[in-house]
């Protein structure tokens, strides 16, 4: 070694927002003894620390908070199950044994564990990764820079936006604007329909109008302090110019997958997070992964449940002296209209997915879509499911999982 400080962990999860503290609940819950979460930040939470709104906590707790409260709910939970929290601490890379670089205000060390949890979670893609042309002026931001700027560090932010993307953190950024006293000359998407629930569009129209839909954002004009946007319609090309001093990027995510894509685990093209199996189990021994670094990105609660279910499945494989090896598996493949699946491989059969669902992300609209699930020319499973919407999730049941030929090719998840 190189004269680091090294230390032991049974499970060191990455990452302290709601699918790492969940995870680490688990763990501890079912016995396993040094269980250790390194969060960046000053406070565990992760980004529900930074939302003042409420409608978190729905599928987990069975009650509604606001964002901070179900950070410390967690936080606190996480304390007294007996997990170790380190705070502004971060992983920063990987020693060439497979222990994680670990930098904090106590200087360099290195984490030493029989596993790893990787809840490192996704951010929005920022203007300059959208490649949106025009000046530099102030004024530009993601939802989750918005909430730290306004919740976090009470800053003044202008008079006027407009939100680029109509999912559900775009209807957030509405709050949040709101909060800081900011009026909101409309929303604008690209696809043909806003993607959120009836009742935040609805409260959104009544509050400035309809959203615009079918229109991309193609200049970002003013200097030193942005003075409009300029807008295409998808359909004709036609232009127009927004007045506003403020614009906001929501959604596009990303997920935080630097750690991962270090360690060499195998990634998924469409998720960009790490391939899993449906125990969290990523491509190299030890090492797993959970929450929106997998599925970018579901609420808080969904989170939550996958690091659940990721935590419990480890300790189950922990006890039993059997750290799953990362064996090949049968890989989950999706088409037609379905942009990725999250886990990505099956394992065994006898492992469901957190919920017993997979979780597909379609990229287009469609009531009661006809999905088939095959395996080669084996019909496994054929069905409607309620709806597809483009940003947010349809859930696959798995009741088919049981009949997967453990030694045949890929599953197809076909949307018709
Ligand atoms: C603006 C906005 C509004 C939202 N509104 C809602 C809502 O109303 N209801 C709802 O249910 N959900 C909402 N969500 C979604 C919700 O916040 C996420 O689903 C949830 O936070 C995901 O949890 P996670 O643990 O996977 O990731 P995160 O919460 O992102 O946590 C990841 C943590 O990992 C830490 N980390 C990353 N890399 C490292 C590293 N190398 N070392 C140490 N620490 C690291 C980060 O600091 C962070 O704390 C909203 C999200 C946003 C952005």
């Amino acid at each position: 070694m190189d004269g680091r400080t090294i230390h032991d962990a049974d499970v060191v999860i990455v990452g302290g927002g709601p699918s790492g503290l969940a995870a680490a609940v688990a763990l501890r819950r079912a016995g396993v003894e040094r269980v250790e979460v390194l969060e960046r930040e000053t406070d565990a939470g992760g980004v529900p620390r930074h939302c003042a709104h409420t409608g978190y906590g729905m599928r987990d707790l069975h009650r509604v908070l606001t964002g901070p409260r179900y950070a410390r709910h967690y936080a606190t939970r996480a304390a007294k199950a007996g997990v170790v929290v380190r705070t502004n601490t971060m992983a920063t890379g990987w020693t060439a044994g497979g222990d994680l670089e670990v930098t904090s205000p106590a200087g360099l060390r290195v984490v030493r564990a029989s596993a790893v949890v990787l809840a490192t979670g996704a951010r929005e893609r920022p203007r300059a990764a959208r490649w949106v042309p025009g000046d530099r002026g102030q004024g530009v931001y993601t939802t989750g820079q918005l909430q730290q700027a306004v919740y976090l560090h009470h800053q003044a932010i202008g008079r006027r936006a407009v939100i680029v993307g109509a999912e559900h953190v775009s209807f957030s950024a509405i709050a949040t604007l709101r909060h800081a006293g900011v009026h909101v000359a409309g929303l604008v998407t690209d696809l043909p329909r806003q993607q959120s629930y009836a009742a935040f569009h609805w409260g959104a129209r009544l509050a400035f109008g309809p959203v615009l839909t079918g229109v991309r954002v193609v200049g970002v004009h003013g200097k030193p302090r942005v003075t409009h946007i300029v807008v295409e319609r998808v359909a004709d090309g036609r232009r127009r110019r927004i007045p506003c001093d403020t614009v906001v990027f929501t959604g596009d995510w990303i997920p935080d997958h630097e750690l991962a894509r270090v360690r060499g685990l195998d990634m998924d093209r469409s998720t960009l997070g790490p391939i899993v199996d449906t125990t969290g189990l990523t491509s190299v021994d030890g090492v797993y992964a959970a929450g929106n670094l997998c599925h970018p990105v579901e609420t808080a609660d969904v989170a939550a449940l996958t690091g659940r279910h990721v935590g419990t499945a480890l300790a189950r494989q922990l006890r039993a002296r059997s750290a799953q090896a990362a064996k090949a598996g049968v890989p989950i493949e999706v088409d037609g209209p379905l942009s990725w699946v999250s886990p990505q491989l099956i394992r065994s059969t006898a492992d469901l997915p957190a919920r017993g669902k997979l979780i597909l992300r379609p990229h287009v609209f469609a009531w009661l879509p006809a999905v088939r699930v095959v395996q080669g020319d084996r019909l496994l499973w054929q069905g409607r499911l309620s709806r597809f919407i483009p940003t947010r999730p349809t859930l696959l049941p798995t009741t088919w999982l049981a009949r997967v030929d453990p030694h045949g090719p890929a599953v197809r998840i076909e949307g018709v």
